[in-house]
């Protein structure tokens, strides 16, 4: 059964119910006032005739010592008199009851002979009749009685009128509240339709950007139409992110078999080199050699990288240690001066910065240095300058890799530090797209923060801002800001 007929249905049994009541309350009262005031009314006839009522001399009524008034001046059409003796024989009656008479069982009599008045229905020829009896008291003696009838025919085929129009009434309206609240439900349902409608063509087309049109106001639908399409707006960036780090992993894959094909290929050349020649040249042979060791040393990096990654996704968290920062920059710096080749490296590590420890993985936080270094070897043309900066307070370490290379374009900036990103420029150079997303990673082991600044064809600065764990509260010397 569908919300719509439900809620029509119980709107129309609602209504109905709620006029059958009604019809029955208005009819009963209707009836109960009506019976009374027939009572009402039959009393004051019987005591206008009692007052009109002589007595000459108390005695029986046939001693014509009461003299009767006219019954008929009080008859009324429907109005019927009757006078009996206390023997209960018809004394008088009015003329419009004809030859007919008031029954009297012997019961009303000898209630009447107490001196009580009382109303009872009688069945007068084919008539239901409405009578009051009165007794009729001289000289504290009951004499005879006196009733007053009146038919019921009227008010009950008034009342039989009322009913069927009540009925008639309560059908009809039942009939029109289930007609307006079928499309009462159907118009308060129209938006849950289109919802439902919305929700299949996004299903059958997979279109995650289609939203529910809602032009209503802001009630339970308008907020569910909101949750819904602010849903929908939350499963499209994810579906978009999914899709992303997809093509992303895709060029990955494409990355690293082109980077591991690369320098198998020229392990193999060497080899095979060696194999022809390496007997007779043994200079040939020992640049064979350095070649392959170079690239297995490549490889192994790439592999590294990888490794590094999948350990952050399975949740590593790094075990930090007090680290004196000092001897960190020393050995990273140590090892990147190897690679500067022709690239004019300047170190400068502030006086402030000797004492300072910080809260580190000492191999991670050397790889973290070791990868802006290397990226800023790799990314400046030679002869650049590189720059290694550190700077200390007593509240942080400020390590900055200053370059003056290619530069970063500026809408590349937010996506070099996700996974597998590599810009169209840095393509020919060597490289995984790896380096900045594991050191956005290990910065965050470490409460640090990393950030990059970078105009084009003059040069990217990468700070990173480190805690610091314990100093000797030396004085930050010409900090510069960093974004
Ligand atoms: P990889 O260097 O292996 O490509 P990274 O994650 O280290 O991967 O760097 C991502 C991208 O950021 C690089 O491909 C390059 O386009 C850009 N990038 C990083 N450092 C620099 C830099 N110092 N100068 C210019 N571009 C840089």
């Amino acid at each position: 059964m569908t919300i719509r007929l439900k809620l029509t249905l119980w709107y129309s049994i609602v209504i109905g119910l709620t006029l059958i009541a009604f019809s029955i309350i208005i009819y009963t009262f209707l009836s109960y006032s009506l019976a009374q005031e027939i009572d009402r009314n039959l009393a004051g006839r019987a005591m206008g005739v009692v007052r009109s009522i002589k007595v000459l001399d108390p005695g029986l009524l046939r001693s014509q010592k009461i003299v009767l008034p006219d019954v008929d001046v009080f008859g009324y059409p429907n109005t019927y008199l009757q006078v009996v003796d206390s023997n209960g024989n018809v004394v008088a009656k009015s003329s419009n009851l004809f030859n007919y008479n008031f029954p009297l069982s012997r019961a009303a009599l000898a209630q009447s002979q107490n001196g009580e008045s009382f109303y009872e229905w009688l069945e007068v020829g084919d008539q239901r009749m409405r009578i009051y009896n009165y007794p009729l008291v001289a000289e504290n003696r009951v004499v005879g009685l006196l009733q007053v009838g009146q038919t019921f025919a009227g008010v009950q085929a008034a009342l039989g009128r009322l009913r069927w129009l009540l009925w008639f009434i309560s059908g009809l309206m039942i009939l029109a509240a289930g007609t307006i609240g079928w499309w009462l439900a159907k118009a308060a349902l129209k938006p849950v339709e289109d919802i439902s409608k919305t929700a299949t063509v996004i299903r059958q087309d997979l279109n995650l950007q289609q939203r529910i049109d809602y032009q209503g106001p802001r009630d339970e639908l308008g907020q569910l139409v909101e949750t819904l399409n602010s849903m929908l707006d939350s499963l499209e960036a994810a579906y978009q992110k999914l899709a992303e780090s997809h093509d992303a992993q895709k060029r990955f894959v494409a990355d690293v078999s082109h980077e591991l094909k690369t320098p198998l290929t020229t392990i193999r050349g060497n080899i095979d080199l060696i194999r022809k020649m390496g007997d007779e040249h043994p200079d040939i042979r020992h640049e064979a050699m350095d070649d392959i060791a170079s690239e297995a040393e490549r490889m192994s990096r790439l592999v590294l990288d990888m490794l590094v990654l999948a350990r952050a996704d399975a949740g590593l968290t790094l075990p930090l240690k007090p680290v004196v920062l000092c001897d960190v920059i020393q050995q990273v710096a140590r090892q990147a001066k190897l690679l500067a080749g022709a690239i004019d490296f300047k170190i400068s590590l502030a006086e402030e910065c000797q004492q300072t420890v910080i809260l580190a993985d000492p191999d991670y936080l050397k790889q973290l240095v070791f990868i802006l270094l290397d990226n800023a070897f790799k990314y400046t043309t030679k002869p650049g300058t590189v720059e290694l900066q550190v700077k200390c307070n007593q509240d942080q370490v400020q390590i900055e890799v200053k370059d003056n290379g290619m530069g970063i374009e500026p809408d590349e900036l937010e996506n070099i530090f996700a996974r597998f990103y590599r810009s169209d420029k840095s393509r020919p150079v060597g490289g995984t797209g790896l380096g900045l997303s594991i050191a956005k990673w290990i910065a965050e082991q470490h409460q640090a923060t990393l950030r990059v600044k970078s105009i084009l064809q003059e040069g990217s600065t990468f700070t990173i801002m480190f805690p610091v764990y314990a100093s000797n509260k030396f004085k930050i010397g010409g900090a510069r800001e960093s974004t």
